[in-house]
Order: C-alpha cells, then structure tokens, then sequence
C-alpha cells in the first residue's frame, strides 16, 4: 500500500404546511436583523460543487441489515454522490465528497486518494470522502476479489457497483474541480430533535431501544457556498443520526435524501450535500411502519427529512458567521488495538482548519455521539468546531470508554480499551500541529 500513513499540512400535507408557517413567522421574526446587516464581503474563495447518480441500475443485494433475505426490489428515491471543491487565497484546495450509501470502505478510500494525488494532484489530507450510512443503498464491495469470489454472483455483482462507483467519485470530484468560481463562504448552525439515543440500560445490559436520557447531539451545522450576485450555489449540512428510517427493499437516501432533496427543492442551480455525524447510538424516532398511527415508514423518513430541512432553513436565519482561510489540513492513520491480540486497525483521523473560523473534524466508521460532545468541548474556543463521523473508513463500530465499559450493540467490535484515547489523542495531536 502506497497510501501515506501521515500527511501534514500544506406526511403529510398538514404537516409540510404547519412547517411553512412556521418558517415565514421565522422569516417575519428575522426581518428587522436583515435592515442592518452590513454589505456582502467579497467573493474571497473559489467554489465548485457537482453531484452525480450512483443509484445502482439493477437490483443488487442491499447493505446495512444482515437479516435481508433478497435482493432490493425497486427503488423510490434516487441516491448520489456529491462533491464540493473549495480553494482559499492561496490557491489550497479541498474537496469534501459525500455520498447517499452505506460507507467508505478504507481499501476503496485509498485508492481513490490516490488516484485523485496523481491525476488532479489534490493530497490525501484535503480530501474528505463520507457516507450518510443509509441502509437503503446496495452492499458494497471495497477489498479485492478472487476469481473464486467472482463465481458468487451477489459478490460479483457488488463488486462491478462499486468499481463503477469508485469511477464516479473520481468523475464527480473532477468536475467539482472544473467548475471553480469565485465564492464566499458562511457558518450557520441550528437544532433538529428527532435523532435520541438508542442505548436503554435494563435489567440484562443495553437494549436497542429509544432512551431519552442518553447522550444526543442536535447541532445542524450548516457551510453556506454563495456566488457572484449572492446566488446560493451548495449548503453542505450535518447531523448525527443513524439513516435507518426504513428496512424495505427500495433504494432510498432515507431521511438524509430527503432532507438533501427537500433542500434543493425551488433553488436553481444549488446542490445540498448532507456530512452524516457521530450517529452510531442515534436513531431517527419515531421509526417503524404503524408507531405512529396510519404512518408507514417512509412516510416517516420523509417527515424526518422535512424537519432536517426546515432545520437548515432555520440556520440560514441564523446569525451569519464568515468563514476564511487559508486552508490547512492534515491525515493521520492511527493504530487501534484489539482487545484480544490481533493486528491493530489503521484508522483514519482528519482535521481540517479553515482560518480562524472552522475546525472540521472528521473520523473513520461509526463513531459514538460521545466523540462528538467530548471532541466540541474539548475544541471550543474561536472557531467554530463541526465533528464528522463515517468519514474515510468503514471498520464497524467505535465506542467510547463509557460504551465499552457498558456493554451492548455499539461495544461488540472487540477494540481494547485505549480506543478513546487514541482517537482523541490524535485528534488532538493534528489539530495542535494546524495551529
Ligand atoms: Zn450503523
């Protein structure tokens, strides 16, 4: 493997129109800081955002539920893959990718960071790959085949998707890439509740369960893309909660496509990127087809989609908060230990700095909403912090000391108990080097 280890810097109708109302009083409410906002700064940064399709065009065996007995059947929503290129004064650029699917396997990340180095010469640090994780896209197939695999026709099958995809996320970063324009760049962030723990301590451990007592995290932050003439071009938003509105057979984005949909909707020439957050023990409730009288599922994930939604529409009324260069960022793989004595895991910690104002942090696999809270506090302090999970790997489940100590779905990975602190640690580590 070529890959460097270390890099441094360089519903219902009823519904949808009680939240338009809700929405214009927001907007009414606003209209008087609006009198005294001050001139739009100048178009300081470059910016090119592009999507494409990956929705699969045959019906493949789909991921994230191992009790699926066959195939997906249809499909109700279409799925992409995004990119949004950036480049700050000092011609630095950074693409963040993100993607309605399951995960980034680390072997498909490498190789894609590596192709991107060679051909558009972007490094490794400055490109972020993630996945909103949601359970209704095809199971992928990141690690090499044998031809002994290939006999499998489940296996082959993935395998030709994800080859095809890994072409499209070069093709997508490419053309985000091609399309660099002058642009200003703004923060904004604002709540959104229907993500709650779904660790529920009982009488025989942790159940998957809806726990309102546990550890959440709601922050919607929100990465405002205008261009020349105040023309809104990308919103690159976050949450952090589990994609899992829906177990059917149908390709779907599931709430984070619909939230992603939603905000494109009546915007022209405006692509909305969703960066899924430290959802491993954060479901979307209510969930489930019939928990809420006469509401299937996907009538849920589309409500659930509508609230994130609105909730980026209410950080756009938020105060506004510049963002500025220059660009710094830097790619550490660091070695997690197995309890039990195995080869470490090589996982993925990022950190990218935009100026003074935004620390984007972004971690391999299903990373636990403890991160997320502790990494924030940890980091306060001028710029503003956004902790991104699912990013550049797809290794199961990261627990917290806590979580691990307790037990439960999110603690059977089998990592040995330095798993927190080596995370953060880094984290830590590369954050003080960008400083
Ligand atoms: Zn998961």
């Amino acid at each position: 493997m070529n890959f460097p280890r270390r890099l441094d810097c360089g519903s219902r109708r009823a519904c949808a129109l009680a939240a338009l109302v809700v929405l214009g009083l927001l907007a009414v409410g606003a209209a008087p800081a609006s009198k005294t906002k001050t001139a739009p700064s100048p178009l300081t940064w470059k910016a090119g955002v592009a999507s494409v399709l990956v929705t699969p065009t045959n019906l493949l065996w789909m991921a994230g539920y191992a009790a699926r007995k066959k195939p997906a059947e249809g499909k109700v929503q279409e799925l992409f893959a995004k990119a949004l290129a950036l480049q700050d004064e000092q011609g630095q650029k950074l693409v963040i990718v993100t993607m309605d699917l399951i995960g980034v396997g680390q072997p498909l990340h490498h190789r894609l960071a590596e192709r991107v180095q060679r051909e558009l010469g972007l490094p490794p640090q400055f490109l972020l790959l993630n996945a909103s994780h949601t359970h209704s896209g095809p199971a992928l197939r990141t690690t090499p085949v044998t031809a002994k695999d290939l006999e499998n026709e489940r296996t082959r099958s993935a395998y030709a998707y994800t080859q095809q995809l890994e072409s499209n996320l070069f093709q997508v970063i490419s053309e985000a890439l091609a399309r660099l324009e002058p642009a200003r760049l703004t923060w904004h962030r604002a709540q959104c509740g229907f993500a709650m723990n779904r660790r529920l301590p009982s009488p025989t451990g942790y159940r998957n369960s809806p726990n309102p007592d546990g550890p959440v995290d709601h922050e919607v932050p929100v990465l405002r893309v205008e261009v020349a003439g105040g023309v809104l071009r990308a919103l690159l938003f976050g949450y952090a909660c589990h994609n899992t509105c829906l177990g059917f057979y149908n390709y779907c984005g599931d709430y984070a496509g619909y939230a992603q949909e939603y905000v494109q909707a009546n915007r022209t020439n405006c692509i909305a990127l969703f960066l899924q957050g430290c959802a491993a023990d954060q479901n979307p409730y209510p969930r489930g087809t019939g928990v809420v009288p006469g509401l299937t599922d996907l009538d849920l994930a589309r409500q659930h989609g509508r609230t994130l939604a609105n909730a980026v529409e209410m950080a756009n009324l938020t105060p506004q908060r510049e963002v500025h260069g220059p660009l710094r960022a830097a790619y550490e793989e660091v070695a997690l230990d197995y309890a039990k004595p195995r080869p470490a895991h090589p996982y993925p910690v990022q950190v990218i700095q935009f100026g003074p104002d935004l620390t984007l942090v972004a971690l391999g696999s299903e990373v636990v909403v403890d991160y997320s809270l502790r990494l924030k506090k940890e980091l306060a302090g001028q710029a503003a912090v956004w902790i991104v999970g699912y990013a550049n790997d797809y290794s199961g489940y990261i627990p917290s000391l806590r979580v691990l100590k307790e037990g439960g779905y999110e603690a059977q990975a089998g990592w040995a108990d330095t798993v927190e602190e080596r995370i953060v640690g880094k984290v830590h580590e590369l954050y003080g080097r960008l400083r």
